[in-house]
């Protein structure tokens, strides 16, 4: 639902959307920001590691953020959201400061973590970070995590602030190609390991193929679309 008519966006806010206030704001850099936010409607459903939340983010569009972090007995979440300035999202995100009203949809569990699988790999982009974060934190002990995030050069140390175990590689002239490289020279560790694709739909499909190619089961390869160049919300 990533755009509705204002009078249906008013209707759909009154009547089924989450209130919380904008707790604090980080930005680990001009393009990637945290923002926490804390309300009594958040204590209503919980919100695993890959569940989705979907904030009205102006008069008529909607966007999905996942949460890095989230504690439905307190209330409290927060979203790792970079602000690639090219849509209504990314303004809004941009804009929110300490004491704002969020408006938002879900939590909505989609992607579920695997804790019994023994390796568990991640491959993704800025926008995955959060999600990534949020499920690192809930593995189990004993379970151990690999992959990549492919991000531009000056967010390269992104990854490591917020306290990501994932390597950052750097993105070249096509979207993908730093995480095929990565894949290429760590598979063999982890043929076994169960694959969460997160990011680009083109970058999601060329990672799958890739594995499909070296005979990695279609079964432990998990892929969720984020965006699609020239689209917008998904
Ligand atoms: C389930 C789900 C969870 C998500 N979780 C997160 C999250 O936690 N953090 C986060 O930052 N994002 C997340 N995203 C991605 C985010 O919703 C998209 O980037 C969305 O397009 C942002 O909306 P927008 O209004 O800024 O841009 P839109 O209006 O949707 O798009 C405008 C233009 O920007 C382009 N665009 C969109 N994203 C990017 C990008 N990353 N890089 C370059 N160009 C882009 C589009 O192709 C389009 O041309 C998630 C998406 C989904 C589906």
């Amino acid at each position: 639902m990533p755009t509705l008519p204002k009078f249906l966006a008013d209707i759909t806010a009154g009547s089924f959307m989450r209130k919380a206030k904008v707790t604090e704001v980080h930005y680990y850099h001009e393009s990637f920001k945290k923002i926490a936010f804390q309300g009594e409607d958040l204590k209503k459903r919980d919100c695993k590691p890959g569940a989705q939340i979907e904030p009205r983010v102006s008069d008529t569009d909607f966007r999905h953020y996942n949460p890095s972090a989230y504690d439905v007995k307190k209330g409290t979440g927060e979203m790792l959201i970079y602000l690639h300035g090219k849509g209504p999202g990314s303004e809004w995100a941009d804009k929110l400061v300490v004491g704002d009203t969020l408006t938002l949809m879900g939590p909505a569990n989609k992607i579920t973590l695997d804790t019994k699988h023994k390796r568990i790999v991640m491959l993704g982009d800025e926008t995955a970070i959060g999600t990534f974060l949020f499920m690192q934190n809930g593995m189990s002990a004993g379970q151990v995590l690999d992959g990549a995030v492919e991000t531009t050069t000056e967010l390269l140390h992104i990854p490591m602030l917020t306290g990501l175990n994932l390597r950052a590689v750097e993105r070249g002239k096509e979207n993908g190609e730093a995480l095929v490289g990565w894949l290429r020279d760590n598979l063999d560790k982890n043929r076994d390991a169960l694959f969460y694709l997160l990011g680009n739909s083109d970058v999601n499909k060329l990672l799958r193929n890739y594995l499909k190619e070296q005979n990695v089961q279609g079964g432990n390869i998990v892929t969720t679309k984020y965006w699609t160049e020239g689209k917008t919300g998904l």
